[in-house]
């Protein structure tokens, strides 16, 4: 029997990804500009609709980056960030020296609160500080509870810098993830529904936030003959060989979230008859979720005593890889001396959830080793 490996979530090429890295090198575009980075903008900004401007860069995390200095965060600000995420979501304010503020999620999403958030803005604001702005995160392509969060972000004028660097190819009400903040984010990392290699992308609402964002990811350069710079710039661009890769992973994107959805249904069947697990689901049909990941909670009061631990570790010895919740910033070591709002949901979550392969690319026969897996395991 074949043991390879099964992963949680590796990259699936669509087949005209080299065609578009040929052209590159054919052409001698082989730079951090040319006609694949502007294609690949295109062809996000037709997909994601809703007239955005999208920007290639080297990753989603400098896009967080180049988002909070877009929206003036500078050093002794804070800003209020989602605690159960990727620390990519939170390093770029400690970049700028600001300080981040984190929220406890809710059960239904596993998102930002709207409830500990809102609590977190009236104390920061009577502790004499108003938040510069909310960084709420689609995990795991959920969409977060966008109205009531807007709701928010409005009522205190406070923008939301929307991560959606988990979910592209979701929705919420029909409008696409990615461009439901008052500045999105994306990222095609090797793990993420579409790859690049590594890349990312800020999905701007105007054309002078696309402009602006370029301006700062090319080093800040001022129109002259020579190098002039009035301002700090950043390398941030993405290179055309990445966004040739992107251009041919947009031409099965589509697909791609058609198959990480079967992946989700094929957990809910299995799992449906089985005590103590729950996968997780769209709590309505406003609801889109690429599923990303698919994810589970293991309660072991109700499985008997089996603990997520113990089928990480049983599946692990199985050649199949699958990972518990993100642990949130606020118990990590290098945030957990920083403000929390919430109570124990996150917590919760990282505890009992596990994360199993999603890849679009498992096969038939590695999903019935994961199946047998699985019935042995329970
Ligand atoms: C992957 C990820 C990022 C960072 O994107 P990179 O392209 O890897 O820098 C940010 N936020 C979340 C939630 C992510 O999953």
């Amino acid at each position: 029997m074949n043991n390879s490996k099964i992963w949680l979530s590796s990259p699936h090429m669509g087949g005209n990804e080299q065609k578009y890295v040929q052209e590159a090198f054919d052409t001698n575009w082989v730079a951090p500009l040319g006609p694949n980075v502007n294609g690949f903008e295109q062809d996000l900004e037709q997909y994601l609709e809703e007239n955005v401007q999208v920007a290639a860069l080297s990753s989603g995390t400098g896009a967080l980056h180049l988002a909070l200095i877009l929206l003036g965060v500078q050093a002794g600000d804070e800003v209020i960030c989602q605690s159960m995420t990727f620390s990519a979501s939170a390093n770029p304010i400690m970049y700028l020296g600001a300080t981040p503020i984190f929220i406890d999620s809710e059960p239904e999403t596993w998102n930002m609160c709207p409830v500990a958030l809102e609590k977190a803005i009236q104390d920061r604001m009577a502790k004499g500080k108003k938040p510069k702005a909310i960084i709420a995160v689609h995990l795991y392509g959920m969409p977060f509870k966008y109205d009531e969060i807007k709701a928010i972000s409005v009522q205190y004028d406070i923008p939301i810098v929307e991560d959606s660097a988990e979910a592209l190819g979701s929705s919420y009400k029909g409008q696409k993830c990615g461009t439901l903040g008052d500045i999105g984010i994306l990222s095609f990392n090797g793990n993420k529904i579409i790859t690049t290699s590594g890349g990312g992308a800020l999905v701007a609402k105007n054309k002078e936030t696309k402009d602006k964002t370029v301006f700062l990811s090319t080093q800040a350069r001022d129109e002259a003959p020579h190098y002039q710079h009035s301002q700090v710039g950043y390398n941030y661009r993405m290179s055309n060989i990445s966004a040739g890769i992107g251009r041919g992973q947009m031409e099965v994107l589509e697909k791609h979230v058609a198959l990480r959805r079967t992946m989700h249904d094929f957990y809910v069947d299995f799992f449906k008859n089985i005590e103590g697990i729950a996968v997780f689901q769209e709590p309505s049909k406003e609801y889109f979720s690429n599923h990303w990941l698919s994810a589970t909670v293991i309660d072991p009061e109700k499985t008997g005593g089996k603990t997520r631990e113990d089928l990480r570790l049983f599946l692990e010895k199985e050649n199949i890889e699958t990972r518990p919740l993100w642990k949130p910033m606020h118990l990590q070591p290098v945030f957990e001396k920083y403000p929390y709002y919430g109570t124990n949901v996150a917590e919760q979550l990282f505890e009992k959830g596990l994360c199993l392969p999603s890849g679009s690319n498992t096969t038939e026969e590695q999903k019935n080793r994961i199946l047998s897996a699985l019935k042995s395991f329970f």
